[in-house]
């Protein structure tokens, strides 16, 4: 579904990612940890192309992401994407928020637009709440009308890049519930986020990062409790 290869980033000098290889099956939930810097938000961007790579290929669903002749938005559309801040805009409603993308990127009607809005808010359990401004809704919810506008543009794939990082404690199952129902219904993901709970019970594999290469990788139960590399044994031994 997503393959990566010998992805390397240049930010001027810096060399922030230096030969990364990823490759995420269909319906895979694969979950990326690492210290910080160690290049997983980076590497997320360069999947959808917000950041493009100094070189390497990336293919989504067997088409070439970097190629020049690929029409970056078309590519874009494949590859959904939910941050730490989910960026609604304060004046539109939930709805007005999901639609839009449909509306200005995909260019639907409004009607059109707006049941397929519907659609994506009842997947995340906001049906009630299509009508209320992002101010009259709780972080998490917030958060799950960001995965709503995502998945309304029904990509191939997921990428996660710290979602629930920004959320009071409480408000965090909610939001880890909605990705799960999303991977069940068969979605691929990438998941970059700190909460270790949910990549035991929900990851099909787990990489682990470090200066900008991936150090390791396995099923939650390998990597977490028997990591190979001392690099992962130490980054894991802080985190606990
Ligand atoms: P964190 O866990 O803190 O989110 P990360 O693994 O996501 O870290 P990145 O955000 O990918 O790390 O950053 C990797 C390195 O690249 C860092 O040293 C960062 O300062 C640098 N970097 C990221 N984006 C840019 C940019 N646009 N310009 C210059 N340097 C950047
Ligand atoms: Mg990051």
């Amino acid at each position: 579904m997503v393959a990566a290869h010998g992805i390397h980033k240049h930010f001027g000098t810096l060399h922030v990612l230096k030969g990364v290889d990823l490759m995420v099956a269909e319906r895979e939930l694969v979950f990326v940890i690492g210290p910080s810097g160690s290049g997983k938000s980076t590497l997320l961007r360069c999947l959808n192309r917000l950041e493009e790579p100094s070189s390497g290929s990336i293919t989504v669903d067997g088409i070439d992401m970097l190629s020049r002749s690929t029409d970056i938005n078309a590519a874009r559309q494949r590859v959904g994407m939910v941050f730490q801040s989910f960026n609604l805009y304060p004046h539109m409603t939930a709805l007005g928020n999901v639609a839009l993308a449909l509306r200005k990127v995909q260019g639907k009607s409004r009607a059109e637009a707006e049941a397929r809005a519907r659609a994506a808010l009842d997947r995340v359990h906001l049906a009630d709440r299509a009508g209320h401004f992002p101010g009259q809704l709780s972080g998490g919810q917030q958060q799950r009308v960001a995965i709503a506008r995502a998945i309304a543009l029904e990509p191939r794939v997921m990428l996660f890049d710290e979602p629930t990082s920004a959320l009071d404690p409480e408000l965090v199952g909610g939001v880890l519930a909605a990705m799960r129902e999303l991977r069940e219904d068969g979605m691929t993901m990438v998941v970059v986020s700190h909460e270790m709970g949910f990549a035991k019970a929900a990851a099909d594999r787990v990489v682990f990062m470090a200066d900008g290469l991936v150090v390791e990788q396995g099923p939650p139960a390998e990597l977490f409790g028997a990591p190979r590399h001392e690099r992962t044994r130490a980054f894991l031994g802080q985190i606990e």
